[in-house]
């Protein structure tokens, strides 16, 4: 059946209100979805419909075979990964996208889309600290920018003659990173046909930052042996831990070397809007490229990731392909974004941005992260007090690494398998979702305080529900070993 504009209207109206319900009722679901697997895939049909069905009948299977398959990200009980947070201003300029539905790959086919998308780059690269002589542009994920950064140093070493060529058999570029960067520095290397044995993984310290002194060791081997230093991958927030990487030392290994270096903040770049972090930047000036997700702590919906070039013209001579069908009168003298990256067709998702920012405003956005960083700090000292917890690593920012330590267990893998039977405990209560990381063999607690409406009450009862699974955890162990 087809929708007219006055159905649209009745069941939009509709949806909104189920939407504003949503978020009002939201601590009423379990925050991990409570399924197991094939639950939500055999109450689907098993292939489509001959004639149309009408969208009451569709919504009432959403809310009754979608939605118990959903796992509550917008949840101020979320404390899982790192957050992929809504807020009501980008949810309305989503609605707004779809509703417009433009594709946005070419300056022409949505002037508003390129220019809009220029201007909240200038904004963010303004207040997180990004020099101005550096363009900025949106990517769909860190993912994608990074293998971005990798491709244009590639191109940019070979002179642009891997594009057009491909490889020379004895090309061998090595990319550098810390053994707690991402897993998409070693994806983009793969995809780049760097290889994954050429990921260089230098150890890293106490505090898991990246050790300066063994790169430069490293660097200077491999040159002699040879291979060419072709990039290396500082993290400002690594995704285990938030670990801050020595930027500024980096710096000047990779500016002696002339390697291209490119800085993943992914998650910790919305810290930067506060000027008591901006010490983090320090060296940015001498880097190339730097990538942050407004779609994970900046209260903007997936997905919006925002790349930063210091040299435009050797990230579009890496991308730019000009087929006839896609000439416009325009080319040369705007800027078309598909030439920016990999996919040609684009999301206008400066939309959701301009939204943000200019309903939260820049002071408005500052006391929200502030607010969760007090919440964090204040939950990482009751751990400390708390005898039969540990931290693991000291906290940088929101997220806190900590575990789960009865004195009378001593037994590193005894001590993880608790810690992981307490993390399945909590979230298979469906009252919080948190998850974990190996910090030196540790099987680490990883507990994000960042969703847009987590506060304190939720910070203290989930602190109280830790402690309380825990001592039946404790129970429960006490039982098996004794
Ligand atoms: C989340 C994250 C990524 C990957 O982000 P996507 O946008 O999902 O590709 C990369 N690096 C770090 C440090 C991250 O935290």
């Amino acid at each position: 059946m087809e929708s007219t504009s006055k159905e649209f209207r009745k069941y939009a109206h509709q949806f909104v209100d189920w939407m504003a319900d949503y978020m009002d009722n939201i601590e009423n679901y379990p925050v991990k979805s409570q399924v197991v697997p094939k639950e939500i895939y055999n109450q689907i049909e098993d292939s489509i419909p001959n004639q149309g069905e009408d969208i009451e009948t569709i919504f009432n299977d959403f809310v009754n075979i979608i939605m118990p398959g959903v796992t509550h990200w917008q949840s101020p009980n979320f404390y899982a990964y790192f957050p992929a947070n809504t807020s009501p201003p980008s949810i309305l300029a989503e609605m707004l996208t779809a509703t417009l539905g433009i594709q946005g790959m070419k300056w022409e086919t949505s002037p508003a889309s390129t220019e809009l998308e220029e201007r909240m780059m200038e904004w963010i690269q303004k207040c997180i600290g990004i020099p101005n002589n550096w363009v900025g542009v949106i990517h769909d994920s860190a993912s994608s920018a990074t293998l971005a950064s990798i491709l244009t140093a590639r191109e940019q070493k070979s002179t642009f003659r891997i594009n057009e060529t491909g490889f020379e058999k004895d090309t061998k570029f090595r990319v550098y990173c810390s053994e707690e960067t991402h897993s998409s520095i070693e994806k983009g290397a793969k995809i780049a046909g760097i290889g994954r044995a050429n990921v260089i993984k230098i150890p890293t310290d106490q505090t898991l930052r990246l050790r300066p002194e063994v790169l430069l060791q490293k660097i200077k081997e491999d040159i002699k042996n040879g291979y060419k230093p072709l990039c290396i991958v500082a993290a400002i927030g690594t995704t285990g831990t938030t670990a801050i990487d020595p930027l500024n030392e980096i710096a000047d290994i990779a500016e002696k070397f002339k390697i291209w270096l490119h800085v993943d903040a992914a998650y910790a770049g919305s810290v930067l809007l506060l000027p008591e972090f901006h010490h983090y930047l320090n060296g940015i000036e001498k880097a190339d490229s730097f990538v942050f997700n407004p779609h994970k702590w900046l209260f903007t919906n997936f997905d919006c990731s925002a790349y930063f070039v210091k040299d435009k013209n050797a990230l579009v001579n890496t991308f730019e392909i000009l087929p006839e069908y896609l000439k416009t009168k325009t080319d040369g003298s705007v800027n078309n974004h598909c030439d920016w990256g990999v996919p040609l067709g684009r999301r206008f998702r400066s939309l959701k941005l301009w939204f943000v920012m200019r309903n939260y405003g820049l002071v408005g956005l500052q006391k929200k992260l502030r607010n969760h960083i007090e919440l964090a700090r204040w939950f990482e000292n009751e751990i400390a007090k708390l005898p039969e917890f540990e931290l693991v690593v000291p906290r940088n920012i929101n997220l806190i690494c900590f575990r789960f330590k009865p004195q009378k267990f001593k037994d590193v893998e005894v001590l993880n398998r608790i810690n992981e039977s307490l993390m399945h405990d909590l979230n298979d209560s469906g009252k919080i979702y948190l998850t974990h990381t190996k910090v030196n063999d540790i099987y680490t607690l990883r507990l994000v305080i960042g969703q847009t409406n987590v506060s304190e009450r939720h910070v203290e009862n989930t602190l109280q529900l830790i402690i309380e699974k825990a001592t039946k955890t404790f129970k429960k162990y006490n039982r098996e070993v004794y």
